[in-house]
C-alpha cells in the first residue's frame, strides 16, 4: 500500500472504534526496506501478523501480535474470559528456535552489519546489474522498494508469457513466477555477489529467450 492509504485506514478506524490489522506475512521483517512496512506511514496496527520472514522462510511458524489493551480484555483466571485458541503444533519447539534465530539475526546484525543496512548495500548491487533487464525493449515500469523488484513486460503477442518465463528461468537455476506480465524478485537476504549475477543475469537470458532479444 501507498502509505497515506495506511494512514488513512488508521483514520478511520480511530474514527469508528475498528481495530486495524497489518498483514505484514510478506513484507514483514524488512522485505520493504523496514523492519516493519507499516513504520514508512508512522502508524501502528492494533493487530500485526507475521510468519515467513520470521523463520526466514526455514520452517512454518505464524504468530499474531496485539496490543496490551486487547491482550488485557483476555487476561483472567476464569477459562471462560480467555481466548481459547490452539492448533496442534502452536509452539513448535524447533520452528520457534528458527525464528529465535532470525531475531538475534536482526538483533546483532550479520558479519557485524546490521541486516537492513546489509540488504540496502546489497539492493543497490543488484539494481546496477539488473540495467540491463530493465532496458530490454520488452520491459516497462520498473521499481523496487526495500528488497522487492518489479517490471512490467509487454507480453503482446505471447500468450502464456507468465508459464513460459518460469520454465525459462528454472534452466537458468532461478525459481521465478511472474504474477500475469509482472515479473518480480523477492530474494533471500543472503545472496552474494555470485549469486546476485545469476539472478540478475539468468532473468535477462530467460526473458530473451520468452520474448526475443
Ligand atoms: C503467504 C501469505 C499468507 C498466507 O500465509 P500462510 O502461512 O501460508 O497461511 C497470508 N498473508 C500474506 C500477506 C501472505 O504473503
Amino acid at each position: 500500500h501507498d502509505p497515506e492509504y495506511l494512514r488513512l485506514a488508521r483514520a478511520l478506524c480511530d474514527r469508528y472504534g475498528v481495530h486495524l490489522i497489518c498483514d505484514e506475512i510478506a513484507v514483514g521483517f524488512g522485505r520493504t526496506g523496514t523492519l516493519f512496512a507499516h513504520e514508512q506511514a508512522g502508524i501502528r496496527p492494533d493487530f500485526l501478523c507475521l510468519s515467513k520472514g520470521l523463520t526466514g522462510g526455514t520452517l512454518p511458524l505464524s504468530v499474531v501480535l496485539t496490543t496490551d489493551a486487547v491482550y488485557g480484555a483476555f487476561y483472567d483466571d476464569r477459562g471462560a474470559r480467555g481466548f481459547l485458541h490452539s492448533h496442534s503444533y502452536s509452539g513448535n519447539p524447533l520452528a520457534c528456535r528458527a525464528a529465535l534465530a532470525v531475531l538475534d539475526l536482526f538483533r546483532d546484525g550479520q558479519g557485524g552489519e546490521p541486516v537492513l543496512a546489509r540488504n540496502h548495500a546489497t539492493a543497490q548491487r543488484l539494481d546496477a546489474l539488473c540495467a540491463p533487464l530493465a532496458a530490454h525493449p520488452r520491459v516497462g515500469a520498473a521499481r523496487r522498494l526495500g528488497m522487492l523488484w518489479a517490471w512490467d513486460i509487454d507480453v503482446d503477442g505471447l500468450p502464456g508469457f507468465s508459464g513460459a518465463y518460469h520454465l525459462a528461468a528454472r534452466d537458468e537455476g532461478l525459481l521465478l513466477r511472474p504474477i500475469g506480465n509482472t515479473l518480480y524478485f523477492m530474494p533471500p537476504y543472503v545472496l552474494d555477489d555470485a549469486a546476485l549475477a545469476q539472478l540478475a543475469g539468468g532473468a535477462l537470458r530467460a526473458l530473451e529467450r520468452v520474448c526475443g532479444p
